[in-house]
């Protein structure tokens, strides 16, 4: 079974199946299952929750932890490869899984990935190649450090090195009093201070590269977040220049390559207000921002998740119609205190809406519980009928 040192595809088979691996049964887990099984593949998923979005559509679901030997052992006999959807899961469960499986993307990506300050080293690194720079930044792991900050860090983010998402593990600060506070409220974890930049809009490049070393790159999108999550992701994006585009997805290419990746990678970037393009962070997974490729380019993020571990051509990234993300959190649910099933009929007659939900049985408010996406001939039509279902659904648009 195991493939680890072969480059011949993985091909969908009947008898006996051709099985995929999953690290994560989130909605992105959900959503790759789906895509697999679409080309014929089973899916397996590692997970330590019981009740997951993608253990309800996974052919087997391995219900343990994410460093727990046997389960891992289990899954690479199993499967033929193995990925991951979750963006924390350990660096060493992957080595591990490849021993005994094609892994993709690789433990040392996610490692670099998943830890803030090896991410800014890597992107400081590649600038020669990426012709983009992070923000200016410092790692505070002592009190020391913080008596060390120099004026031009200030005001700044201090930022978890590790475990952050959706805005958590970061707090706004504008004086090494505040970086004191706020450092020793994390209880003395190491974090990351980064000098607060003047963004005009926020953008993200999805790209996938291949075992052979073949990559292709996603249209750029532009990302709105309320209150540290992702509310829209509009492609093409309205504030996007040409050249700006090209700039970020050059850099993509660039930092793909350099990484030796093997997978589905997204690139968050900044656009500061003179126009200047900075690189925030990388995701290796699919990422929120690319769910608008399921219904508007003729590759979803997820089937080219599934050609890439199984060593496949990767697909065409042609976007074909213009598109609008909306994120569907808990708070659709609420009226006042009230839970309520949103009006999805309404949404739905809604012309060029795609509905995405999860199967989370907790609306919960901030919890990611599905997503839309409408796609249009125009791209003003398509924020047209973004304004209505938020107006349906009672979000502010
Ligand atoms: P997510 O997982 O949602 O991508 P995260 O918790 O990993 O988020 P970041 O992406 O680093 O954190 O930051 C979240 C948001 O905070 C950014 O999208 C941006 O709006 C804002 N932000 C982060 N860093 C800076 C900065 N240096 N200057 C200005 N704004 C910033
Ligand atoms: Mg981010």
């Amino acid at each position: 079974m195991s493939t680890a040192a072969s480059n011949t595809p993985l091909l969908p088979t009947a008898n006996p199946p051709t099985w995929l691996g999953v690290m994560g049964g989130g909605q992105l887990g959900r959503m790759f299952t789906q895509a697999a099984q679409a080309m014929g593949y089973k899916v397996a998923v590692l997970e330590p929750a019981l009740d997951c979005p993608a253990g309800q559509v996974a052919e087997r679901l391995v219900n343990a932890g994410y460093s727990d030997n046997i389960a891992l052992g289990q899954l690479a006999a199993l499967c033929s490869a193995v990925t991951t959807e979750f963006e924390n899961v350990p660096a060493d469960s992957m080595n591990l899984l490849a021993q005994g499986s094609f892994v993709a993307p690789a433990g040392a990506c996610v490692a670099i990935a998943q830890d803030r300050i090896l991410e800014k080293r890597f992107f400081v690194d590649c600038a020669p190649q990426s012709g983009v720079m992070p923000a200016p930044h410092k790692v505070i792991a002592s009190l020391d450090d913080i008596d060390a900050i120099g004026d031009e860090l200030l005001p700044g983010i201090l930022k978890t090195v590790r475990m952050g998402y959706d805005g958590k593990g970061q707090v706004r600060v504008s004086s090494r009093e505040d970086v004191r506070a706020a450092f020793e409220a994390m209880k003395g974890v190491t974090c990351l201070l980064e000098k607060m930049l003047p963004l005009a809009y926020e953008v993200s490049v999805l790209t996938a590269r291949g075992a052979d070393g073949e990559s292709v790159v996603y249209p750029i999108a532009e990302n709105v977040h309320r209150d540290g999550i992702l509310f829209t992701t509009t492609v093409p994006g309205p504030n996007v220049s040409q050249e700006c585009a090209r700039q970020a997805q050059d850099a993509a290419r660039a930092i793909v390559a350099q990484l030796g990746y093997v997978g589905v990678l997204c690139i968050e970037f900044f656009v500061l207000e003179d126009g200047t393009l900075v690189v925030n962070e990388m995701a290796p997974r699919p990422h929120n921002s690319g769910h608008y490729t399921i219904d508007a380019c003729v590759t979803s993020q997820f089937a080219q998740q599934v050609r890439a571990m199984a060593r496949l051509p990767l697909g065409d990234v042609r976007q074909h119609s213009p598109a609008v993300m909306l994120n569907i959190l808990g708070d659709a649910w609420f009226e006042g205190e009230t839970l309520r099933e949103p009006a999805w009929d309404q949404v739905l007659a809604l012309p060029g809406a795609f509905l995405h939900l999860y199967g989370k049985d907790d609306p919960r408010r901030g919890r990611k519980m599905g997503h839309l996406t409408f796609v249009a001939p125009t791209l003003d039509a398509a924020r047209e009928q973004l304004r209505a279902a938020c107006a349906i659904l009672g979000i502010a648009p």
